[in-house]
């Protein structure tokens, strides 16, 4: 069979990698007919196998097995670049980062004649600086556009970026774009940052326990205007930046296109999960969900027995210090003028797309 393009996707079974094995093999998508290559740490999981990708588990930390098992990707034409490694301090992150990205582009530019174009995928700390040092950074004044000048101090994002140009240049013709999104709505309980399995997984257990569905955050979170970025849009405007000549060599924010509050979202919540009892308390809502959760593994364990549900651990899925993160304060806003300038029109309903990821999740027999 004839492929027009061939992707490699880094971080397959990620939030967004998921959403990229899944679109871009299909018949009408954009720069088609596509194959793909996947490439993830651990063993394929179920959940990720209806997609018609070649998977390769690969450690993209390690240069020698990177080399060895990309570098026979001879046909590859783009690579998308969404993976990550978390580390205590954002200098390890820096390096780690830097190394796994750099392993790559050096095990694939050199052997892939018809390498065209490398899509990375950071988000909107680009503009806030790292976790570790939130409020400690002085930002710009948002909304925050992709022109505006790098922040002092250290950010891994900045080293992606600095490591994808250095290596880019070493071979004619290769284009790139970097991708900024907000907070992710996606599918995959393998993904270091999932607000959606988090949030469900919070919600089952408290419909299991018989508990008040409390939102665990500042009150500044639950009412302020905030914004969040749809995993399988995301993977649209990727492959947009791939096929359209505008969008060459650029950095673009990309979110859904609309504005929610957290208090909206979480009335669904309660409503999908059937608990009455729901909302932002004062006093109640001070305990953080880290806290909260923090003995709730043999709970979580009798839930999956009971509903029969995917044999993951609540470390795996409860990412309790994300969705503190997240709820601590009021949320980043990006603008997104100049993707729509460039071309990119698409948007989501983030109230629709909260409940499509739910039901995912219920689907998949993530949560029941
Ligand atoms: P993710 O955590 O959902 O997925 C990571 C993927 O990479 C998984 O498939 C995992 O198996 C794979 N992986 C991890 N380490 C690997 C290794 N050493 N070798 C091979 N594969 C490995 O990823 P994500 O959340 O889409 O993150 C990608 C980028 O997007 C990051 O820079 C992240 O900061 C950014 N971002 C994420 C969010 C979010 O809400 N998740 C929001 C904004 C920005």
């Amino acid at each position: 069979r004839g492929y027009q393009s061939v992707a490699l996707i880094l971080g397959v079974t990620g939030i967004v990698g998921n959403s990229l094995a899944e679109i871009l093999p299909l018949s009408d998508t954009p720069g088609g007919p596509w194959k793909v290559y996947g490439v993830a740490r651990r063993s394929r999981p179920d959940w990720n196998e209806d997609n018609p990708v070649e998977y390769i588990q690969c450690d993209i930390s390690d240069t020698a097995e990177t080399q060895s098992k990309l570098s026979k990707l001879t046909d590859v034409t783009h690579i998308f670049y969404v993976t990550w490694a978390s580390k205590p301090t954002e200098e390890e992150n820096c390096e780690i980062n830097g190394l796994m990205f750099r392993n790559v582009l050096q095990a694939v530019i050199p052997i892939a004649p018809n390498l065209c174009h490398v899509c990375l995928q950071t988000g909107g700390k680009h503009y806030v600086g790292p976790f570790e040092l939130y409020g400690q950074i002085e930002a710009h004044d948002p909304p925050f556009t992709e022109d505006l000048p790098r922040l002092n101090g250290p950010n891994f994002y900045y080293t992606l970026e600095d490591v994808m140009l250095e290596e880019v240049a070493k071979k004619e013709g290769v284009t790139w774009s970097v991708h900024r999104p907000d907070v992710i709505f996606g599918f995959s309980p393998y993904s270091l940052m999932n607000l959606i399995v988090t949030m469900s997984v919070y919600a089952a257990i408290c419909k299991h326990e018989g508990a008040p569905l409390i939102f665990r955050g500042s009150k500044e979170a639950w009412n302020c205007y905030v914004i969040a970025s749809d995993a399988d849009l995301i993977a649209e405007h990727e492959i947009w930046a791939c096929v359209d000549p505008n969008a060459q060599n650029e950095a673009f924010n990309i979110h859904n296109g609309d504005l929610f509050k957290w208090k909206h979202l979480w009335k669904i919540l309660a409503e999908e999960f059937g608990i009455e009892e729901h909302g932002f308390e004062e006093g109640e809502s001070n305990i953080t969900f880290a806290e909260a959760m923090k003995d709730k593994e043999p709970v979580w364990e009798e839930i999956v027995k009971k509903n029969q549900l995917l044999p993951n651990k609540l470390e795996q899925v409860g990412g309790w210090w994300f969705a503190d993160l997240i709820f601590g304060g009021p949320g980043v806003v990006t603008n997104l003028n100049k993707s729509k300038e460039h071309g990119f029109l698409g948007f989501r309903n983030s109230k629709k797309s909260f409940v499509s990821w739910l039901d995912k999740m219920k689907a998949y027999k993530v949560v029941p």
